[in-house]
Parts: structure tokens; sequence; C-alpha cells
């Protein structure tokens, strides 16, 4: 059973977010999901959902793209709950303009994540330097982080590699063009690497351009057992107790 580490149900592109909810509880491939948050009110209606469905987890935190007049306080009692598992999904996205907006309420999201013992789920829209720049210069995750759906590149790899962080597969490495994320799928340790659908969005080859949904991450999967030369049945294991150990609370 697969666990998508990262996923969107009440997502405003899903208008029947009750059949998905079913979809998965009723998938028996599927051990559990983290639903994650992009502003405090998805990331509410996120711990409503995983409070009444056992599969589900939540993430809670603000988007960078989602910012605007958003109190970060109310983090702190989000966060003070069984069922969220991580803080996120925070980070920067270079398709706006307000980096300097974006950078502090990053930074203050891992002074909060650091202060309640969580991990950080990163979105890095082509900001992998600049993100890593804020650990480096700023703060550190001290729980834990993954780059969901990480943007390949070999040096930053490395850094995260090296300080023990994790990176997130999505459906991009089942395209065609994904020479560089094919090329980090073969070497990045068996023991820092999730998987996750980011449903409804980005859909795996050959479902490009559907909504996507979590009984897809079996595509993922199969791509990484091709690349890396496992099975399916030893990425979904290495998969689930990586994702176990970031996500302490799964436990
Ligand atoms: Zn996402």
């Amino acid at each position: 059973m697969a666990i998508d580490s990262h996923m969107h149900i009440n997502s405003i592109v899903l208008n029947d977010e009750k059949k998905y909810i079913d979809l998965i509880n009723n998938n028996s491939a599927i051990e559990s999901v983290i639903n994650v948050g992009l502003d405090l009110k998805s990331s509410k209606e996120s711990i409503n959902i995983s409070e009444l469905n056992p599969k589900f987890y939540s993430s809670v935190g603000i988007h960078p793209l989602y910012i605007e007049s958003q109190n970060l306080e109310v983090l702190y009692d989000l966060a003070d709950n069984p069922r969220v598992v991580a803080l996120g999904e925070i980070g920067l996205d270079n398709t706006k303009n307000n980096f300097n907006e974006q950078k502090k309420y990053l930074i203050k999201q891992i002074i909060i994540a650091n202060e309640l013992h969580l991990p950080i789920i990163i979105h890095s829209n082509n900001c992998n330097k600049q993100v890593i720049d804020i650990f480096k210069g700023y703060v550190k995750p001290k729980y834990g982080c993954v780059f969901h759906c990480f943007q390949p590149d070999l040096e930053d790899l490395k850094y995260l590699v090296s300080n023990g962080y994790y990176i997130s597969f999505a459906g991009r490495i089942t395209y065609k063009t994904a020479k560089k994320s094919i090329e980090v799928a073969k070497i990045v340790p068996n023991d820092l690497f999730l998987i996750e659908t980011d449903s409804p969005y980005i859909s795996p080859e050959p479902l490009r351009g559907e909504t996507n949904e979590t009984s897809n991450i079996k595509y993922i999967i199969n791509k990484l057992a091709e690349v890396r030369q496992s099975s399916y049945k030893e990425v979904e294991e290495i998969t689930n107790k990586n994702a176990k150990r970031l996500f302490r609370k799964m436990n």
C-alpha cells in the first residue's frame, strides 16, 4: 500500500470533494495521504477531513502565492492537532514578484515548525537556491524537510541530501522531457525520497491533462522502480518508511 505524501483534496479545482475522498477510502492500494494546506482556510478544511477519515493526515501552512493578510499565529493552534503531521506547503515562487514578503513568510513559518517540532514541506518554483540560502543564512528546519515535486538540480540535491533533507517525486518524472529528474531519481539515497501525486494537479503520463487523483501514484512508483532498477513493492516499502520517518506523527 502506498502513501501519497502530497495532495490537495479540498482544492478549488475539485467540485466533488466527497467523491474523491471516497475513492481514496475505498482504494486498498492506498495506505494514507497527506492533504496539504495552501492557506488558513484550506488548512482548516484539511484538518476537518482528516479528523473524519483515518487515511487522511494534514499539513497546515501558507503557500507563497497566498500570503496576503494571513495571520501566522493561527498556525500554532492548527498544528496542535494529532492529525497535523507537517507545516506546509511553504516556500518561494518566482511567478510573483513579492519576493521579500514571500521570504518573510517562509522564515517565520520555519521558525514556527521548529518551535512545534514539525517537519516542513517546501514549495519551490525555480527557487531552490533561494530557499537553500534562507536555510544557510536565516533558519534551518530542525525537524526535517522535503522539497515537494523537486525541480531537479544535482548541486541542490547534494546540499539537501548532505543535510538529511528529502525530495519528493511527482508526475513530472513520467514525462518524456524528464531527463534531469530521472538522473536525480537514479542517485538519490534510498532513505531520502518520497512519492506524491500533487493531485488534482500535474497528472502523470499517460493521463496528462486530466484531473489527477491519488490512485495515479502507481505510475510514479512504476517509473521509479524502472529507473532505480528496483521493484514496485520495494519502492512502495521504502517510500512508506521514509514518509513515516519524516512525518513522525503518522506513526
Ligand atoms: Zn501542492
